[in-house]
C-alpha cells in the first residue's frame, strides 16, 4: 500500500537517498504484540519523501505503536521496518541514535524542560547531538520561534505559557533537528479548545512549505484533509483502507470508516 507517487515538493533538507522505488519508510508485514494482544498485525504500507500520511482510527488500533516502532522506542515481533532502504531492526544503540537524529517527534504531553528558558529548549539538543555552536544554535532557535509566532517568548519559562505556545515551541524543538521524518501523535489532544486552531495553523505551515515527510495520528479530520496525502484509516491494527483525503473523508468504501467519521467529524 503506497502513500503516493509524486517526488519532494523542494529541494531545502538533504535530499533522500533515492531509492528505486522512491519510499522513506515501508513497513513490510510487521505484526507487534503486547502479551496476547496483537496491536499491529502483519502491517504493510510506505511513504516516499516528503509525504504527510495521516492514521485515523479509533482509539487502540495501533495507531501510536507505529509511531513509537519508528522511534525505537518498541520493538516489532516480525516484519521489517525500513528507513531510506536501511532495516531499522535489530536495533543497536549506534543505529538507533543515527535513526533518531532523522526523526522529530511531537507528542500530546509537551515534555519541554521546565528550568530551561524557551530559546534553550531549542537549542540544546543541536548543541548537544548535532555540534552546533550555541551562536548557531541560538540564530536557527529564533527563527524557529518567530515560524511558529513565539519570537518574542525565547525568555519566557515553560510555564508562563499556555498549552498551545508550549506545543508549538515543541514543535519547533522537533524542527531545531533539522529532521527528514515528523512524527506528530495526537499533538492537540490534551490542549483546550481554543488553542487548538493555532497549533493546527502551524502545522500546516509546516506541511505547506517544507518538505518533511509527516507521519501524522490525529482525531482532527478538517487538518487531516488539509495536510493528507495519503490517509490510511486503521481498525484492530490492520489498515482496513486508505487513500487520499479526498476519497476516504468523502466517499470511504468500508462501512467501518463511515461509521468511525460520522462519529468524530
Ligand atoms: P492508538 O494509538 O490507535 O490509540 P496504541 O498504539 O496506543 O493505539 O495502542 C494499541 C494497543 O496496544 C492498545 O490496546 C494498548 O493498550 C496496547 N499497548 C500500547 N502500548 C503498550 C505497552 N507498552 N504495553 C502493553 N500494551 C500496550
Amino acid at each position: 500500500m503506497s502513500a503516493d507517487i509524486t517526488p519532494p515538493k523542494t529541494a531545502g533538507e538533504p535530499a533522500a537517498k533515492h531509492l528505486p522505488d522512491g519510499e522513506l519508510i515501508r513497513f513490510d508485514r510487521v505484526t507487534k504484540r503486547f502479551g496476547k494482544n496483537t496491536v499491529l498485525d502483519n502491517l504493510c504500507f510506505s511513504a516516499r519523501p516528503g509525504k504527510h500520511v495521516t492514521l485515523i482510527g479509533p482509539s487502540g488500533s495501533g495507531k501510536t505503536t507505529i509511531l513509537r516502532l519508528l522511534m525505537t522506542l518498541v520493538t516489532p515481533d516480525e516484519g521489517t521496518i525500513t528507513i531510506d532502504g536501511e532495516n531499522l531492526y535489530p536495533a543497536d544503540r549506534r543505529h538507533v541514535r543515527e535513526v533518531r537524529k532523522n526523526i522529530g517527534m511531537v507528542f500530546q504531553q509537551f515534555n519541554l524542560f521546565p528550568n530551561m528558558n524557551v530559546l534553550r529548549n531549542i537549542t540544546e539538543a543541536p548543541v548537544r547531538v548535532l555540534g552546533l555552536s550555541r551562536d548557531e544554535a541560538e540564530e536557527r532557535g529564533r527563527e524557529l520561534l518567530d515560524m511558529v509566532g513565539l519570537g518574542d517568548r525565547c525568555a519566557a519559562k515553560p510555564t508562563q505559557l499556555s498549552g498551545g505556545q508550549q506545543q508549538r515551541v515543541a514543535i519547533a524543538r522537533a524542527l531545531a533537528m533539522r529532521p527528514r521524518i515528523l512524527l506528530l501523535d495526537e499533538v492537540t489532544s490534551a490542549l483546550d479548545p481554543e488553542l487548538v486552531a493555532g497549533v493546527l495553523d502551524v502545522l500546516r505551515d509546516i506541511a505547506h512549505t517544507t518538505d518533511i515527510t509527516m507521519l501524522c495520528v490525529t482525531h482532527e479530520m478538517n487538518f487531516a484533509r488539509d495536510i493528507s496525502d495519503d490517509v490510511l484509516m486503521f481498525d484492530s491494527g490492520k489498515v482496513i483502507e486508505s487513500g487520499p483525503p479526498e476519497k476516504i473523508f468523502t466517499d470511504p468504501e468500508q462501512e467501518r470508516t463511515r461509521e468511525f467519521l460520522s462519529a468524530v467529524l
